[in-house]
């Protein structure tokens, strides 16, 4: 299932969804069905957050920038009791009571959280109107019955408070499994931001081989240079997360 995050229009460019879909296709990683973009969900979206309304469970937040900027830790929840302000731009944020979340991660073994104390009260929807990660997340894996999330290890920090999301709204939980992320030499994740080079289409083949060793699969010397299909089907039959356990980055040569 491909599933395009497209809810945050201001920062949508046009054309990158199709220059996503022709990168996928180059390193032969086919999906099933149609696209699923996130924009033609909103109705799903504002039903989970009016449930979740209607079960005092969220609060408006009117806070500016400014303010918000001299707590920049977590949220110390000061508009939970304020009246509500019809004339008045805000966020909805989830209240979080201090409730112990667990679960096994399936390679960095059992992780023990604390919503409340750790988060604190998070946005669901922000000041202009578009549905935070968070919540998009949970509804977008309930809708598509994802039963095993495979991520990177940044997103270990979100799981809990989406298994508290998936708890309220009485949805099953996924199996979640947290995988390094590549840095450089700084300890940077390789993004846009950090002025990483784009993935090259172009050499499918060299990039897999090269992931596969990163990722301490150990691909044979002679799988150097095969065909994308043979070096995606010899690492199907040979994936060993394993050999990463507990680690949250491995560094690019
Ligand atoms: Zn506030």
């Amino acid at each position: 299932m491909l599933r395009i995050d497209d809810l945050d229009t201001p920062r949508n460019q046009p054309g990158a969804d199709t220059a996503i879909l022709k990168c996928l296709e180059s390193f032969g990683l086919h999906w099933d069905g149609q696209v699923d973009y996130q924009s033609s969900h909103q109705d799903q979206y504002q039903s989970a957050i009016a449930a979740l309304g209607l079960n005092n469970h969220t609060y408006p937040c009117y806070c500016s920038r400014k303010q918000l900027s001299e707590y920049p830790g977590i949220y110390p929840g000061l508009c939970r009791n304020l009246a509500f302000q019809a004339d008045q731009q805000h966020a909805l944020r989830l209240k979080t009571p201090h409730t112990v979340i667990a679960f096994n991660d399936r390679l960095q073994g059992p992780v023990i959280e604390n919503v409340g104390s750790q988060y604190g009260d998070f946005v669901i929807r922000r000041k202009d109107a578009i549905v935070a990660y968070q919540l998009a997340v949970v509804i977008d894996d309930h809708r598509q019955q994802v039963n095993h999330v495979v991520r990177g290890f940044d997103l270990l920090e979100s799981t809990s408070r989406q298994l508290y999301l998936q708890q309220l709204l009485g949805y099953q939980s996924p199996d979640y499994m947290h995988i390094p992320v590549i840095v450089d030499h700084q300890g940077h994740k390789l993004s846009k931001q950090t002025g990483a080079q784009a993935v090259a289409p172009s050499q499918p083949s060299r990039v897999l081989f090269q992931l596969l060793d990163l990722l301490k699969q150990h691909p044979p010397a002679e799988l150097r240079g095969s065909p994308v299909n043979e070096i995606l089907q010899w690492a199907i039959e040979h994936w060993q997360p394993n050999s990463l356990y507990q680690q949250s980055s491995v560094t690019l040569d």
